[in-house]
């Protein structure tokens, strides 16, 4: 029965998703790549044995000052010349486990980005295969690369009719290097996105007022939250459409930038005021974890795991370890896929934009892929790399295929009943693999 074939909203057998995705800031390496044995491996650290999971971080070009929130980058200061972590952060991208570039670097207070730098880290990373398709703002109003800033501004009026170029822009280029999500500092603090929230609170409105009590049920919330979610600055940009934002839940939205540029955004989850390590034992707690589980969404969590409450000796206060540790529980009992940023991402925007049909070919079921919608950068047929995970729900795994533009995909897995009672079929899932020696 064609009509019964559907596509998965996460792969198979998870009911939700999640990735974490950590600001650099404040990290030394050798904690850095410490912490990420213990998250990414299963070797004995000192955080304890490694959880295997496959989560991301994020990385930094430049560093205009070391002192100034010091993290390290792959280039020595502001030079040309790669510092000692070159080779290791360029492993790291090409592993995927450094996924974000947390803008070209930290200008915290000094300021002094330009477009040349933008230009010049590019290259290095085009010639060192550095693939990264996601973006993250950072930092205090100095970094003028933030695209939520000048990085995303083409060009100023100055009155009169004249406009001056604006020597920070930078955001064609990121376009052109690929980077195709991007993060301008908006904070959720609900978990799950990409589905509607306090549905159940609305539920005996009708029609357009369903929307309105639940934008007013929230705004409420909101309001009522200790720091005051909605009153701060850098979270609002335009109050009205951050609070829409909100109300629509969305993981990934479409955005123009001042430049005129269109991009794809994307909201984390967490808490904007408290946003250290130990921030996780709260946003990820077995309440908020089982809601995520229970909604079927998807979260991106924000959090500074540098950032460490006084007193706390290690690389991670226990409330962070015991939150990954109830992480890796979750995914490995099939309730939430835990990947990188980029990934989670990529994942999201192909189930999102899908287009597919399925047709019946002598008794078989055949579901062609034909490409991913995309009325930003034109539409594409994706890598059959960026599809994994996919999954359909069909009567008879067995007995269906997946084209990928017209051609059958090899390995696709046939997978029982899940709890809603139907089976399926997937593209195969890889796991990243993390570098042995760094
Ligand atoms: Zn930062």
């Amino acid at each position: 029965m064609l009509s019964r074939i559907a596509l998965r909203k996460h792969p198979y057998p998870f009911k939700a998703s999640l990735a974490i995705c950590n600001d650099l800031d404040g990290f030394a390496f050798e904690n850095f790549i410490e912490l990420h044995r213990f998250l990414n491996t299963q070797t004995n650290t000192s955080l304890g044995t490694g959880l295997n999971l496959e989560i991301g971080d994020s990385f930094w070009m430049y560093c205009v000052d070391s002192d100034v929130s010091c993290a390290f980058s792959y280039f020595e200061g502001l030079s040309d010349e790669p510092s000692p972590y070159a080779d290791a952060i360029s492993k790291l991208v090409r592993a995927g486990y450094l996924d974000c570039l947390h803008t070209y670097g930290n200008f915290n207070q000094y300021g002094g980005f330009r477009r040349s730098y933008a230009e010049k880290a590019f290259a290095e990373m085009e010639r060192r295969g550095m693939r990264v398709r996601t973006w993250v703002d950072h930092g205090d109003m100095h970094n003028f690369q933030n695209i939520n800033y000048l990085g995303g501004m083409r060009e100023r009026s100055i009155g009169g009719g004249v406009f001056t170029k604006i020597v920070e822009y930078h955001t064609d280029l990121c376009k052109k290097f690929g980077i195709k999500f991007y993060w301008p500092m908006i904070v959720t603090p609900l978990i799950g996105q990409g589905r509607r929230i306090g549905f159940r609170d609305i539920a005996r409105s009708r029609n357009r007022r369903k929307w309105l009590a639940g934008s007013l049920l929230l705004y409420g919330v909101l309001r009522m939250m200790p720091h005051g979610v909605l009153e701060r600055r850098p979270v609002l940009l335009r109050k009205k459409d951050q609070l829409g934002l909100l109300v629509e839940n969305p993981l990934i939205y479409k955005r123009t930038l001042a430049s005129g540029d269109k991009v794809y955004c994307f909201q984390r989850y967490g808490d904007w005021f408290s946003d250290g390590a130990d921030s996780l034992g709260k946003t990820l707690s077995a309440e908020n974890l089982g809601r995520l589980i229970e909604t079927g969404g998807s979260s991106v969590v924000y959090v500074h795991m540098a950032r460490k409450p006084a007193g706390c000796r290690g690389i991670l206060p226990d409330a962070a370890v015991s939150a990954f540790k109830r992480i890796a529980g979750h995914y490995n009992a099939g309730n939430i896929y835990v990947t990188t940023t980029s990934r989670l991402l990529t994942f999201h925007m192909a189930t999102e934009n899908l287009a597919w049909r399925a047709t019946s070919h002598g008794g078989r079921t055949v579901i062609d892929i034909d490409m991913v919608r995309d009325d930003i950068d034109g539409d594409f047929v994706p890598a059959v790399d960026d599809l994994q995970g996919i999954t359909f729900y069909t009567g008879d795994p067995a007995n269906t295929s997946i084209r990928l533009a017209g051609e059958v995909l090899d390995g696709t897995v046939c997978n029982p009943h899940d709890d809603t009672g139907r089976a399926s079929v997937s593209i195969p899932r890889t796991h990243l693999k993390f570098p042995e020696s760094l």
